[in-house]
């Protein structure tokens, strides 16, 4: 996808701060973070959200987890806690049509969400 921005990351035309990379993912930290650890793992393909990964193509969740695992050690938070956000679509709060989950943590972190 060559207008999408995460794709461009990955391609590293856009420039992001990596944490962690496996042969299908990779983790950035969030241009604007709501949390003292907030990163963003996302598939190297290019998926546009949770509803469009297919039943052959449902090794990208385990991918993506395993690696959002791999950040919160790296970042310190893995015993302490934190959260793994999908936001799907307009009202899930989805703003960047390109897979991606949210690794939160750093803070005491509040439910329900907004
Ligand atoms: P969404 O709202 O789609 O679940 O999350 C998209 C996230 O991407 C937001 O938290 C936003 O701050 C982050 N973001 C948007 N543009 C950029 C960018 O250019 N670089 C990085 N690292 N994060 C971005
Ligand atoms: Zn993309």
């Amino acid at each position: 996808m060559s207008d999408c921005l995460f794709c461009k990351i990955v391609a590293g035309e856009i420039p992001a701060k990596v944490v962690a990379e496996s042969d299908t993912s990779l983790a950035f930290y969030d241009i604007a973070p709501e949390a003292p650890v907030h990163v963003l793992v996302v598939p190297k393909r290019h998926f546009a959200g949770v509803n469009d990964v297919i039943a052959t193509d449902r090794g990208v969740f385990d991918e993506l987890i395993a690696l959002a695992r791999e950040v919160a050690t790296a970042e310190g938070v893995r015993d302490s806690g934190y959260r793994l956000i999908f936001n799907v679509g307009d009202e899930g709060g989805q703003t960047v049509p390109h897979l991606h989950v949210h690794v939160l943590g750093g803070r005491q972190m509040r439910w329900p969400p907004g």
